[in-house]
């Protein structure tokens, strides 16, 4: 083999981001930066605090906050096991039966939580070591010794000797988890808190759907269900897109009814008996949630159903007189404020805890994945975490869509140039040049200073690449008469300055 192929064949792998997730470049950064900015901001004026929550938690949390019936618990989330520390990471056959002994050990300590099936599969794997352990007295000298312990290898795989762990696919369930772990129902009610950062849900990726996404947040955790609440945080949500420059927003709002209470089960009861008669005509899809999640059913996008969708009871018409009143206070608490909202009656978020009013925003130049924001009232998801009764109410902002959506408009920014570009040649300039970008940047200048010389030709023809407004040419005879020159890339007109009147002259022009 030649040594050009051995070469080739060692070439490195090249690397990928993974399927469903990307980089975020300048200078669209600018942007995210931009929104992210206006957030801060925005929700400060209306006395939000922000948290930062882990990015993962324990799989449990985000099966019951988020519902062990829904797609991002049931196959969006992505969930391996921390594997105890306390552990050998690899047992020898040798230590098996200390191994075996910590690990019971670390069960009953709780270190390592356990349910039935954990177990089940511990005693597998023991009864398994037993045999194997036989086997090897007698001096592996069995037919089945080489099947034993393969079986061995495979239920030692098996068992779950850490905490399950998921990456967020959402931030509700771990706010709320903050909430009660922070006793924070010990400070003035209602809490305010907002956050901003990346969920993970394992989805099919294409415009608007990613496998790692952006989500900006709010939650409003405690004190009364006060219709005015759910209006103030509907207002803020717009004030946000409109400060954004966000164009073609509708808002969407309905009530679902009360969870705990009769009306949402009597509705539900009834959407049921309604599905059942038409189940032979709904897709597959649909005709599952009518066992698992029949206000689902009210979402479908597929053609062939909408007719069918429209015939359904409505619950806007099942409403008991409670929420009938919240709803109607919501809407007149919204015109008070001014935003603008269309009622839809389908609009309905799958989950037992949400409750009475829910809404989504959606925006222009998304195709099909035209949903920027999705909220809701959730009063018994606190208290299904474990804490104590407690209302709350939160929205989640889908940012890369937001994003989108803005680029599509004309929104986005354009590369960010530079102020100054240094034009520099000989060693006596290097100094110079140094000092004068120190300068222009404690002043807030953007300046670009080449590392190596370069002639002031090239050096001129980079600067205009950049998008540098000016360049200032460094040479001997400038150093030495200590008359710099300026020059307006623009125009190419050039001006004499002295290092005096660098500043002044650049912050006048
Ligand atoms: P969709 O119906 O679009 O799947 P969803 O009901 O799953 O949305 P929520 O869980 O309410 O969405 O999340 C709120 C917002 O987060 C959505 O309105 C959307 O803008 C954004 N979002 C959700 N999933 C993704 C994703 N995979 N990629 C990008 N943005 C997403
Ligand atoms: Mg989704």
């Amino acid at each position: 083999m030649s040594e050009g192929a051995v070469k080739k064949e060692e070439k490195p792998r090249k690397f990928q981001a993974i399927r469903g997730t990307r980089d975020l470049l300048p200078p669209e950064t600018a942007l995210w930066s931009r929104v992210e900015q206006t957030a801060h901001e925005v929700f400060a004026t209306f006395g939000y605090g922000e948290i930062r929550p882990p990015i993962f938690e324990a799989t449990e949390l985000f099966a019951r906050g988020v519902g062990g019936d829904t797609d991002i618990v049931s196959k969006e989330m992505y969930t391996f096991v921390d594997r105890s520390e306390k552990l050998e990471p690899d047992p020898s056959i040798g230590s098996m039966n200390v191994f075996f002994q910590k690990v019971r050990e670390l069960f009953k300590s709780g270190e390592i939580p356990t349910d039935e099936q954990d177990e089940a599969a511990l005693k597998i794997a023991e009864d398994q070591w037993k045999k194997v352990d036989d086997l090897l007295e007698g001096g592996l000298k069995s037919e089945s010794a080489g099947t034993e312990i393969y079986k061995l290898v495979l239920f030692y795989d098996a068992l779950r000797l850490g905490t399950r762990v998921s990456l967020r696919p959402e931030a509700t369930a771990s706010v709320c988890r903050a909430y009660i772990e922070h006793n924070m129902q010990q400070l003035p009610q209602p809490v305010k808190l907002y956050y901003m950062g990346p969920m993970f849900r394992r989805e099919r990726p294409q415009k608007g759907r990613y496998r790692q996404f952006y989500q900006i947040g709010a939650e409003i955790l405690g004190g009364p269900d006060a219709p005015a609440i759910d209006a103030e945080l509907i207002e803020m949500l717009m004030t946000f897109f409109d400060k954004c420059g966000l164009q073609g927003t509708e808002l969407s709002i309905n009530s679902i009814g009360h969870a705990a209470d009769n009306c949402r089960r009597d509705y539900v009861a009834k959407l049921k008996a309604k599905l059942e008669k038409v189940k032979d005509k709904l897709g597959a899809d649909s005709q599952r949630r009518i066992e698992t999640n029949p206000l689902r059913v009210l979402d479908s996008k597929l053609e062939h159903e909408q007719p069918i969708i429209a015939t359904l009871p409505r619950i806007a018409d099942n409403l008991c007189d409670d929420c009938k009143t919240h709803y109607a206070a919501v809407k007149h608490e919204l015109e008070l404020r001014g935003v603008i909202y269309r009622e839809n009656w389908r609009l309905v978020r799958g989950l037992d805890y949400y409750m009475r009013t829910t809404f989504e925003i959606t925006a222009q130049g998304l195709g099909s994945q035209n949903a920027v924001c999705g909220g809701g009232r959730y009063d018994g998801l606190v208290e299904l975490l474990g804490g104590p009764p407690t209302k709350g109410i939160g929205f989640a902002i889908g940012e890369d869509r937001l994003i989108l959506s803005l680029q599509e408009s004309g929104k986005a920014p354009v590369a960010q140039g530079r102020d100054v570009y240094i034009a520099w040649m000989g060693e006596n300039a290097r100094a110079t040049a140094v000092r004068a970008a120190k300068t222009l940047r404690n002043a807030g200048f953007s300046v670009e200073l080449p590392p190596v010389e370069q002639k002031f030709g090239k050096a001129l023809g980079q600067a205009d690449k950049l998008g540098a407004k000016y360049a200032l040419i460094l040479g001997d005879n400038e150093v030495t008469s200590g008359e710099w020159t300026l020059k307006t890339l623009a125009d190419g007109t050039q001006r004499k300055v002295s290092e005096q009147q660098l500043l002044d002259s650049l912050q006048k022009m």
